[in-house]
């Protein structure tokens, strides 16, 4: 896949764009001007693997709370800001690394450019947060594709008439299609970083998919610089699916993979209780290095892919024969199955 080069901006210590890896965003939902409940959310983030956060600037208290939450965490910090522009200001003041501007209600010219050249001054990047939901509607009628790529041009020449160019866009819709079609008239008209993501995509379950698939389908495009799965669930749920988009794309090395077969007459094992035990074990194990782990029912496609694993187990009539790096090394049985192969999984972590 050959992915669209963009210009890179720096957010903090994080790169977007630029053939930088694809980072992987989230946003709280304590209350910001709450410092420690937000420190405390955004640690469960960092640890989980958010590369960037977002939080939301409601108000006079959340904008001041910016700084204080800035020396609790350890990754950098986005500005969320809607309808109000001294706000931005006021987080610009406070370090904030980016500024998440909505063009559909910060509309007066003016104040757009006093935060653009703020901003500039402190150095740090602005993304675009088009959104289907808020686009200007008298100005660009229903949010088709075209409407909300207009509306994240025209705010981005405003920033540019200021000499501003750090810019970042996103161009995000409930509706997939939508996405995808705006995305890439994006990719094609302008070289600025894109950052992916379905809005209000719903439940984990459904908001999951509908992420999946409409930002899974940009990056295979080579579409897409930084993303953020959008669910109605804890934020730390959005990091693991957006680790999983992207390991799917091999786009991400990170973490362990499971590769389990959907069962069928042949399997003589409770496999799925077995591969929910043997991910719940793995997911404990911090130092892990990218592996992938197969969980088998039986011996027709179990040992090709248990071998073709770093490490497997494929079922067998009295339990299972377990393989590391392509060989089988010793038959187990069923009561010993997920013991033994968390046990191989980390002598072959630990040989690394
Ligand atoms: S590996 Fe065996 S048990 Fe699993 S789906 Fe295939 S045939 Fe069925």
């Amino acid at each position: 896949m050959q992915r669209r080069i963009s210009r890179q901006v720096r957010v903090g210590e994080a790169l977007i764009g630029g053939g930088a890896p694809v980072s992987i965003q989230s946003m709280t939902n304590t209350q910001t001007s709450d410092t420690e409940a937000t420190i405390e959310q955004i640690r469960g983030l960092e640890a989980a693997g958010c590369d960037i956060v977002r939080v939301s600037v409601p108000d006079l208290p959340s904008a001041q709370a910016l700084r204080g939450i800035m020396d609790g965490i350890s990754i950098p910090l986005v500005a969320d800001i809607h309808f109000d522009h001294t706000l931005a200001l006021e987080a610009i003041s406070q370090g904030v690394h980016k500024l998440r501007l909505n063009p559909g209600n910060i509309r007066d010219p003016e104040k757009i450019k006093l935060i653009a050249d703020k901003a500039g001054e402190k150095g740090i990047p602005i993304r675009i947060g088009v959104n289907s939901g808020s686009i200007d509607r008298e100005r660009y009628g229903k949010p088709t594709p075209e409407a909300l790529v207009q509306s994240g041009l025209d705010e981005a020449e405003l920033l540019e008439s200021r000499g501003f160019r750090d810019i970042v866009i996103s161009l995000k819709s409930f509706d997939v299609t939508t996405i995808i079609d705006a995305y890439r008239l994006m990719a094609q008209q302008t070289d600025y970083p894109l950052h992916l993501g379905v809005t209000e995509a719903g439940l984990l379950r459904q908001g999951t998919i509908r992420s999946a698939v409409g930002i899974g389908a940009l990056l295979a495009e080579g579409i897409g610089d930084t993303l953020r799965v959008s669910l109605t669930a804890a934020p730390v749920e959005e990091i693991g699916v957006g680790i999983e988009i992207l390991k799917s794309l091999d786009m991400l090395e990170r973490g362990f993979t499971i590769i389990s077969c959907p069962t069928c007459a042949r399997c003589k094992l409770d496999l799925e209780s077995i591969a929910i035990e043997v991910e719940r074990r793995l997911s404990a194990i911090d130092t892990l290095p990218p592996l992938r782990i197969a969980v088998m029912g039986c011996v027709v496609n179990g040992p090709g892919e248990a071998k073709d694993a770093d490490v497997g187990v494929a079922g067998a009539q009295d339990g299972g024969v377990i393989f590391a790096h392509g060989k089988a090394v010793r038959k187990v049985t069923a009561e010993a199955m997920v013991d033994e192969l968390i046990a191989e999984v980390q002598r072959v972590a630990d040989a690394r």
